[in-house]
């Protein structure tokens, strides 16, 4: 059999793992950040309404610049925005993963680099890699934390040609302030992105959005996938200068959004206010589970996100494994005595809690 080390790979590729989140068809998955309750009927119902109608186009390729979304989506966005947001400085793409990898491919590649502040979201390294763009990883502060000084010596010091600051971060849940975004972006020349994946989790900050005029090199990244309930769909946007979406154009494949993405994704923005009902209970949920976790004697990192970061494991794997049997899935991300779970429904956050709760102080044992 043909393995892989056959393959005449780009060189840059050998030996490298892909993305692998287990996916197994487990009772109650709290491993990907996923909102975990279901969507509303009368919403399903309005969607299926405008797939309908958008297969019946499908003979035709979609709106190459999909300008309906990119409305509907500024829109969304502009809300919380002093002057709005117009649909030229709005983009979009199957999945953030997307968006970045865009970004990517148009200002990294071979020979420039791509920094960002670690522990941070997987993808990162590996579209890095994807794009052949050199990665630097720059450690976090103890806490997990970034100040502005931390974060402009490290740009002033790299001088990468693109930055990425994730808030609140992936997988620690720390939240980032507008002092850091502003020192990062006048620290160096290059392109700074933003990742807001998690940004309708935190509600008690602005969104680096509304830093964007006369900041052409700052670009805000968001998603469909977490608050929005909307993983399965693909869709990510950012938005930046007009000029950064004329960059992307140059990188994107003809027609990426599909029709019936597009149709999906506008349907659900007119049900915005009910897609993102259940952000309060999430919130509650999280906070609910770090109070049962630090009771049972865990370290748990505050987070402005979805999720939680807790240390206090004696074996991550062992307790990854303990939970994975009785149908929980978790996150084991490699960091020593630690573990990420997801804020999932009230039932799920209690069945979570019960089953850490019988493994014993420090969880399972390897
Ligand atoms: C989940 C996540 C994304 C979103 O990925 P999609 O491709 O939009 O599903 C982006 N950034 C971070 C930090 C994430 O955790």
């Amino acid at each position: 059999m043909t393995q892989l080390s056959d393959l005449p790979l780009r060189a840059n590729l050998v030996g490298k793992r892909p993305y692998g989140a287990p996916q197994d068809p487990v009772p109650i998955s709290l491993n990907v950040n996923e909102n975990t309750h279901p969507l509303p009927e009368d919403v399903v119902a309005d969607i299926v309404a405008s797939l309908a109608e958008a297969v019946r186009g499908v003979n035709r390729y979609p709106d190459r610049d999909f300008r309906e979304l990119r409305e509907a989506l500024a829109g969304y966005l502009g809300r919380g925005l002093d002057d709005g947001l117009d649909a030229d400085r709005l983009w979009a793409a199957n999945g953030s993963n997307e968006v970045l990898q865009q970004v990517l491919q148009a200002f990294g590649g071979p020979g420039r680099s791509l920094l960002s502040f670690t522990p941070t979201y997987s993808m990162y390294p590996l579209l890095a890699d994807g794009t052949d763009t050199r990665w630097v990883p720059i450690p976090r502060l103890d806490d997990y934390t970034l100040t502005p000084a931390h974060v402009a010596d490290a740009l002033r010091e790299h001088r990468p040609d693109i930055a990425i600051l994730c808030g609140p971060n992936n997988p620690t849940g720390t939240v980032l302030d507008t002092e850091t975004i502003l020192a990062a972006y006048d620290a160096f020349e290059g392109i700074l992105v933003v990742d807001e994946a998690y940004f309708e989790f935190d509600g008690s900050r602005a969104s680096a959005a509304s830093l964007l005029p006369g900041r052409p090199r700052l670009l805000v990244s968001r998603t469909m996938s977490k608050a929005f309930a909307f993983a399965g769909v693909r869709l990510g946007y950012l938005a930046a200068d007009p000029a950064v979406i004329d960059a992307l154009r140059l990188v994107r494949l003809p027609y990426h959004l599909s029709a019936l993405t597009q149709a999906a994704a506008i349907a659900a923005i007119r049900h915005a206010d009910e897609m993102l009902a259940t952000v309060t209970d999430i919130r509650a949920q999280r906070d609910r589970l770090s109070a049962g976790l630090r009771e049972l004697g865990y370290e748990v990192h505050p987070s402005g996100a979805n999720f939680l970061l807790v240390g206090g494991f004696e074996s991550p794997t062992a307790t990854f494994e303990a939970l994975r049997a009785h149908g929980i899935l978790i996150r084991d991300l490699g960091i020593p005595g630690h573990l990420r779970i997801t804020a999932g429904t009230e039932a799920e956050t209690g069945t979570l809690l019960e089953a850490v709760r019988a493994l014993g102080p420090g969880g399972a044992r390897a």
